[in-house]
């Protein structure tokens, strides 16, 4: 088996990675570096075509987010015969995001004269190869690769990835969320099936995540208390989940009573992202049925859009802004606005920011990951008063910031977990930032073979690395053996009997098999055997 990182190693943005398996190229996810342009935006091509010979067997997809199907147009193209597999939610969105990538391209076109990645055809081509399979579900998409998608809670339509071949198992975790959040229901944890390689998300690597509902009220309350002294909140978000997550948790809260109401108004992509959520003529069609049951009942019962409505009551105005109300809606009174992007890098959440930030009245609440680079996250590294770069404009930022932690994503603990449920022999760890990958691999490293790769790095995940100690390696091949005796009492003694292919395990050929006599030391529920002999010389 061979693992090689082609992009989102090391980084989060342009996952992709390469799976050398039982004679098969396998590509899972095709993404993109949603703030870089041009080729410096996409995993390594070229790396791929020069270690399968073009020759890909299949692609998998593990959810919507554009830094795991950014690239995918132009993976299709190189690839028209490779069958490209996802669930239907992924299917749904993904149409709506690369629709768009082609809007942003040709924008930016305009803007610095760059030539687009893939156009309209690419897109159209790539969207009408991509073919659906249920959740829970062992597919053969092509002969000796069999293929499941498991939820993995994150976004609608996530999945983690099992792979099952002749040479080995594999579990891609793409992007995981324990915590159930009010979109979709958090992962379960993947205890049927152990792998030997697990490729394993890290974004929170090195963090702990504080209680998902404390977080949720206490968003819901600030944000209530910018728009009753006559503020507006600005909340930028990722078009895909947070977005969707945000409005509900706001909305709910009106609707309980917990805060006042107020208008929320959405933005940018958010907004088709948020119509596919729910077809008004056919709700038994869309997202609607992988919503968790909750929101599917509210959704019935109230015969109303998941996201939009109408002001009665308790019940808030939910809506889109059009491009032309952009200016008009900053005179309008107190609200709240959500839009994309999550990280203030262009859209028209940079537009909102630059015309509220310099009202000491108004707010801004990062809710999401904000990249190194980011504008988001100098917003957060601030004082008053500084200036911050938006869009080429130097900002004086008044207004109040504030962090709130809604992530999608596992923390350390939780990962952790998910890893002692599957027991894999070996695990590559992948999207994140260095010292967060290096800090989750310091956890696992005492009972696992663990990489943390970087992008472009190719090599066999089953051997362990050079840097590991034979006494370690010795310890973690030791530690997946397991043999079983039959146990006979006799006036002679007690025998037990193992099964024959116990002598061609490296660990009894090392140790054991020269030994005169063994010891038997009982610990607690356990036994200790140690070789020795009779005669040292
Ligand atoms: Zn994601
Ligand atoms: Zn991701």
């Amino acid at each position: 088996m061979i693992y090689t990182a082609l992009g989102g190693a090391g980084e989060v943005g342009a996952s992709c990675h390469l799976l050398q398996i039982a004679g098969r190229n396998i590509v899972i996810d095709s993404g993109l570096r949603p703030n870089r342009r041009g080729e410096e935006s996409l995993p390594n091509f070229e790396l791929l075509q020069a270690l399968t010979r073009g020759k890909v067997d299949l692609f998998l997809l593990s959810h919507a987010h554009i830094d795991h199907t950014g690239s995918l147009p132009l993976m299709h193209a190189q690839y028209p015969a490779t069958p490209m597999l996802c669930t239907e939610p992924t299917q749904v969105i993904v149409d709506i995001l690369l629709r768009d990538t082609i809007k942003i391209m040709d924008m930016q076109r305009e803007d610095g004269g760059e030539f687009p990645l893939f156009g309209r055809r690419e897109v159209e081509n790539a969207l009408a190869h991509l073919q659906t399979v249920a959740f829970d579900r062992w597919v053969e998409p092509i002969p000796g690769v069999r293929v499941y998608f498991h939820r993995s809670g994150h976004i609608v339509g996530a999945g983690c990835v099992l792979i099952e071949t002749e040479e080995g198992k594999v579990v891609y975790s793409g992007d995981i969320s324990v915590a159930a959040q009010r979109t979709v229901a958090g992962m379960k944890p993947i205890d049927f099936f152990q792998p030997d390689l697990l490729i394993l998300e890290g974004t929170y690597g090195d963090g702990a995540h504080p209680n998902r509902s404390s977080q949720e009220q206490t968003l819901a309350k600030a944000v209530a208390e910018v728009v009753e002294d006559g503020g507006t909140v600005l909340i930028p978000s990722f078009a895909l989940g947070r977005a969707q997550e945000v409005i509900l948790i706001l909305k709910f809260s009106m609707l309980s009573q917990t805060i006042s109401t107020f208008p929320i108004y959405t933005d940018g992509m958010v907004r088709w992202i948020c119509d596919a959520y729910y077809d008004m003529r056919d709700p038994e069609r869309g997202l609607l049925p992988y919503l968790p049951e909750k929101l599917q009942n509210f959704v019935r019962n109230s015969r109303q859009h998941v996201f939009w409505s109408r002001p009665r009551r308790n019940m808030p105005e939910v809506s889109r802004l059009q491009a032309n109300e952009r200016v008009s809606i900053l005179t309008k009174g107190p609200k709240v606005i959500i839009a994309s992007s999550g990280m203030l890098v262009g859209g028209p959440s940079a537009f909102y920011a630059k015309a509220l930030a310099s009202d000491r009245k108004n707010a801004i609440f990062i809710t999401g990951y904000q990249d190194e680079e980011s504008p988001g996250r100098r917003l957060l590294e601030l004082q008053t008063g500084d200036t911050l770069k938006i869009d080429g404009v130097d900002v004086p930022m008044l207004c109040r910031v504030d962090k709130y932690n809604l992530s999608a994503h596992a923390d350390q603990i939780q990962l952790c977990q998910q890893v002692s449920y599957m027991k894999p022999r070996s695990i590559v760890l992948v999207h994140g930032e260095i010292r967060a990958l290096r800090t989750l691999r310091d956890k696992l490293i005492d009972k696992y073979i663990v990489y943390a790769p970087r992008n472009a790095e190719t090599f066999d995940p089953m051997k362990a690395p050079e840097w590991m100690s034979a006494a370690k390696q010795e310890y973690l091949e030791a530690d997946r053996a397991r043999f079983v005796g039959d146990v006979r009492v006799t006036g002679e003694g007690v025998e037990v009997r193992f099964p024959a292919e116990m002598r061609n395990h490296p660990t009894w050929r090392r140790r054991y098999a020269d030994a005169d006599e063994i010891e038997v030391a009982f610990d607690g529920p356990r036994m200790r055997l140690s070789p020795s002999r009779k005669d040292p010389s």
